[in-house]
């Protein structure tokens, strides 16, 4: 990893610079809720000021830009008495998305396993990862945040550039990849100073500080596998709505169905991947009718074990960065830390 650090006003040059080429993506505020509070959302930016760097989390995560809710696979179509196939990526241009945070470039790295990294890479997923020059910068933290117990709140790989304000109108950047090292000359940076280093632990210090939530994830695959009868899963359960708005709202869920169709004219097909949600009713019915998870409780549970267990197993880390969005979009008030305190023992709420 190199550094530089460069005056705040770099930021826009670095924008303005990168927007010549490519389509930019950024967190912009899209709304107020109820409460008053600003909704963000990542969207495509046309100029610097739009962007909402200072934004405290989107209530979706940048997984749309990779891994779309509803993507053609594949398109056929009858030419004389053979069918063509035709594949496309959905890649028009090179972009960049400018200001992630490290929850959310570890919740990127978690997939780039599971679709990059396994005997059969998914290559829509491989074309937009590789497409997509990354910017992360340092977040705000929320009460709901708790990526500090999941080891998220900070990142080493899986983005291009780490951007940090370390106060006094001062930047520090992490340059990890070739592109960002070429992109970062055209910009007025320097070396950091020992002085530049302690701003930066300070800033980074302090932002750990504020992420006061808390999940013990101590012997956690060991415990799951032991109350996998518990009844808190049925507690919880009755609590769920079955809506699925957790694993929409997650950056790492990754669950899908592929549907085939074929127009009234017989002349033309398709196959589409649709993600979908592990707590929706029919997400584990097969052929025939069967559902092995027809109750909300054991949907809720399979969704846990995947996330805190079964990935654990398979790839040595949770496949939960503890972003809290499920938490927050949860018209039933089930968060990760609650449920897991309440496997650990606790009662749930
Ligand atoms: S946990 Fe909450 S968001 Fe997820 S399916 Fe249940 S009610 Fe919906
Ligand atoms: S399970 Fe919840 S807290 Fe964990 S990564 Fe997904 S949305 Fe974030």
């Amino acid at each position: 990893m190199l550094f530089r650090v460069a005056e705040a006003s770099q930021l826009k040059a670095l924008f303005e610079l990168l927007a010549q080429t490519n389509t930019m993506l950024g967190p912009v505020k899209v709304a107020d809720d109820l409460g008053g509070n600003p909704v963000y959302s990542f969207e495509e930016v046309a100029e610097f000021s739009r962007l909402s760097l200072d934004y405290t989390t989107t209530r979706l995560s940048a997984k749309r830009f990779f891994l779309p809710f509803r993507e053609d696979l594949a398109v056929f179509a009858l030419q004389g008495k053979d069918w063509s196939k035709q594949m496309d990526y959905h890649m028009d241009r090179p972009a960049v998305l400018f200001g992630l945070h490290a929850c959310d470039i570890n919740a990127l790295n978690r997939l780039d396993k599971v679709l990059m990294g396994s005997d059969h890479p998914v290559p829509y997923y491989a074309a937009k990862r590789k497409n997509i020059f990354i910017i992360g910068t340092g977040c705000t933290p929320r009460p709901s945040c708790f990526c500090r117990s999941m080891g998220t709140n900070t990142v080493t790989h899986g983005f291009d550039l780490f951007v940090t304000d370390i106060g006094g109108g001062r930047l520090f950047f992490e340059i990890f990849s070739s592109e960002a090292y070429h992109v970062i000359r055209d910009l007025a940076t320097g070396e950091p100073t020992p002085e530049d280093h302690n701003a930066y632990m300070r800033v980074e210090t302090e932002r750990n500080r504020k992420i006061t939530t808390t999940v013990d994830t101590t012997d956690l695959t060991k415990i799951l596998d032991m109350e996998f009868q518990s009844p808190v899963w049925k507690t919880w359960g009755d609590k769920c709505l079955g809506c699925g708005s957790c694993a929409s709202a997650c950056p790492t869920c990754y669950c899908y169905g592929v549907e085939e169709t074929v127009d009234p004219g017989l002349r033309e097909a398709k196959k589409t991947r649709t993600l979908y949600s592990c707590n929706i009713v029919d997400f584990a019915e097969v052929a025939g009718g069967h559902n092995f998870r027809p109750e909300r409780g054991t949907r809720l549970k399979y969704r846990y074990y995947h996330k805190h267990r079964g990935f654990v197993e398979a790839y040595e880390e949770s496949l939960c960065v503890g972003c809290g969005r499920c938490g927050d979009i949860c018209l039933a008030g089930i968060t990760v830390p609650e449920v897991i305190a309440s496997v650990r023992g606790g009662d749930p709420t």
